[in-house]
């Protein structure tokens, strides 16, 4: 960074040690051009980023909200909590990486809809014919068409490597 003094790109680190337990790593600094000494603190930034939502108003991102809704879309089906507890971290550290201080509720919703497909494909589907608003059962046909052939691919190469192994056999 620029020297805070006289703005010189130039500036060296003449120490650097962890504080608060180390969480916190405090540099000192000098510039090679006016010769001031300063201080320079660095963490990590683990904040969320905020939700804008489509009327444009922003939100604080809602861990428990969000877990209640896959709970919801999830009842009854044969998924353990720690793997429901492993899609949130999943879709936690997606939305960090994005490395935006906002991300729409749209680009959310889409994030926690890749974590449904891969937890249950009928909770999936609960979720999705109420996330997208299904307007009529054509459109909800059509995502089931979609789901069916996407698990087909899977099997198809599935089977790939069962026919490699036969052969070497
Ligand atoms: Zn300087």
């Amino acid at each position: 960074m620029y020297c805070p003094f006289c703005s010189a790109q130039e500036t060296k680190v003449i120490d650097s040690r962890l504080v608060s337990d180390g969480h916190q790593i405090r540099r000192r600094r000098q510039c090679l051009v006016c010769n001031e000494r300063y201080t320079t603190f660095e963490t990590a930034e683990l904040v969320m980023p905020r939700i804008i939502k489509r009327d444009g108003s922003r939100e604080p991102f809602n861990e428990e909200k969000m877990r209640s809704g896959l709970m919801r879309a999830l009842e009854k089906r044969p998924v353990s909590t720690e793997q429901v507890e492993l899609s949130i971290n999943k879709l936690q550290s997606q939305m960090r990486a994005t490395g935006e201080r906002e991300i729409t509720s749209e680009m959310l919703g889409n994030l926690l809809m890749t974590q449904l497909k891969e937890l249950d494909k009928v909770a999936y589907l609960r979720f999705a014919s109420v996330y997208l608003s299904f307007e009529d059962i054509s459109e909800f046909a059509d995502e089931i068409a979609l789901l069916g052939k996407e698990s087909r691919n899977r099997e198809k190469s599935g089977s790939k490597k069962v026919d490699k192994k036969t052969n070497k056999k």
